[in-house]
């Protein structure tokens, strides 16, 4: 859609071809429908792929400042929002000020309906063919699985922007990465990204509790990454942002993951302040004890694994005793089943490998075939960076198309 506004702006002739009923369903879906479509703080590693200098190079040439003001264009205001808890402290995240997806979506549809790009929906692409200098892209009808009612559409340029394989009720189904495979173009392996993770742990009795806290995924007794931030339980599973960032980098199912509660506080901290809050609170009863510190559901569970009598008062409690709720609460091991598939996933971890394309997005073995988002092999981490990627490679390869038809 930004490829389009910008096609029609330069005055080019473009259709654009969508299978669902309407445009950016997905875009009207993210940030919990308030559109996280950016973020000031721009790193490499806030990417992934196999060539994430590629990738940023591409961010760099269209970063949140330029995407800001494309929105701009657009009607849409920024509403900027400092890092979240615990986040790096440069981290801004950018929402349009409506908070409202929907109406980020629109803006697209409205342009593109005043500069009068044509755009058909319902339409199935089907197959991309060049021939004489010149593209068939074939469609069907959204629904019909037979060629009877299918139409070819002529092109000199294609950009597909057809999404990865996360989400797939939204319409990414990946019908284009097959088309996109048989014309020999190399896709790396794709696996599901930012997504929940599930754990051989039953966490019934924590479903729905929402913590502050940290967020480690270790291999071999190594801690090999961390995040914090909010951490969601759900019956046999974690999510949140921090679980999902992590979610990316899961590979071996032998992985732990290791929970901290206290992430502010070292072990010998902790103790010392368990400690001083029992003296506090000597003369309330022992299942009390974590009330006003963590959610009731979680103080409960903890309590419950230490199988107190019911009579005992918290100064009952022994050395022993607060050892066990220390390590319960700062080093709580949970066993990685899996992550979850691709539709819990918000983004697709690989796709078309960038050493297929030229910097600008071209199909190295298809001159005028150019590609955007997450079809290709980057995805980003939470916090607006996949809407920046897509942003940002679709303004790359149209502006690239642009000034070829103007040269
Ligand atoms: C729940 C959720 C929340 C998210 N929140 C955020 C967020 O806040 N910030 C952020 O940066 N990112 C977010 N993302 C990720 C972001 O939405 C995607 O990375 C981004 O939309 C990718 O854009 P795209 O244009 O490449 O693909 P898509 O948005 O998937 O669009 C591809 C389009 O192509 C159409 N299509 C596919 N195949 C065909 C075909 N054969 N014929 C015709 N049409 C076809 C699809 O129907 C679809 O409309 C979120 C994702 C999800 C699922």
């Amino acid at each position: 859609m930004l490829a389009a506004v910008m096609a029609g702006r330069a005055g080019l002739s473009v259709l654009v071809l969508e299978h669902n009923d309407s445009y950016g369903k997905k875009l009207s879906v993210t940030g919990n429908g308030k559109c996280n479509y950016t973020n000031l703080y721009q790193s490499i590693e806030c990417y992934r792929g196999s060539d994430t200098e590629a990738s940023f190079k591409i961010i760099q040439k269209f970063g949140p400042d330029k995407i800001i003001d494309f929105m701009r264009s657009l009607g849409i205001e920024p509403y900027k929002r400092c890092g979240r808890e615990f986040d790096d402290a440069r981290k801004v995240y950018v929402y349009p000020a409506s908070e409202s997806a929907a109406d980020f979506t629109e803006a697209f549809q409205v342009e593109m309906n005043a500069l009068k790009v044509k755009h058909k929906t319902r339409l199935h692409v089907c197959g991309i063919e060049k021939k004489e200098g010149c593209f068939n892209v074939t469609t069907i009808p959204s629904g019909e699985e037979d060629m009877t009612n299918a139409f070819s559409y002529k092109s000199r340029f294609v950009l597909v922007s057809a999404g990865g394989l996360a989400a797939p009720e939204t319409g990414s189904d990946g019908s284009m990465l097959k088309i996109v495979k048989n014309s020999g173009i190399k896709v790396s392996k794709m696996t599901p990204a930012l997504t929940k993770i599930y754990t051989k742990e039953n966490l019934q009795n924590l479903a729905g509790v929402r913590m502050t806290g940290k967020i480690s995924l270790m291999h071999e007794e190594r801690v090999y990454t961390k995040e914090v931030g909010e951490i969601q339980f759900g019956t046999k599973a974690v999510s949140g942002i921090p679980a999902m960032q992590l979610s990316s980098l899961i590979n071996d199912r032998n992985d732990l993951l290791l929970l901290d509660f206290f992430p502010n506080m070292s072990d010998n901290e902790t103790m010392t302040y368990l400690e001083e809050r029992r003296r506090r609170l000597k003369w309330h009863p022992a299942a009390s004890f974590l009330k006003g510190l963590f959610p009731p559901k979680f103080g409960a569970y903890i309590l419950e694994k230490l199988a107190l009598k019911k009579s005992l008062t918290v100064d009952e409690l022994k050395i022993d005793d607060l050892s066990k709720i220390k390590d319960l609460t700062k080093y709580m091991l949970l066993h990685i089943d899996k992550k979850g598939d691709f539709g819990e996933a918000q983004v697709t971890h690989g796709g078309i490998l960038l050493s297929e394309c030229t910097k600008n997005l071209e199909a190295k073995n298809v001159s005028g075939l150019y590609f955007a988002g997450e079809i290709l092999d980057t995805d980003g981490i939470c916090g607006g960076y996949n809407l920046t990627w897509a942003f940002a490679s679709a303004y790359t390869a149209i502006q690239e198309i642009i000034n070829k038809l103007h040269e």
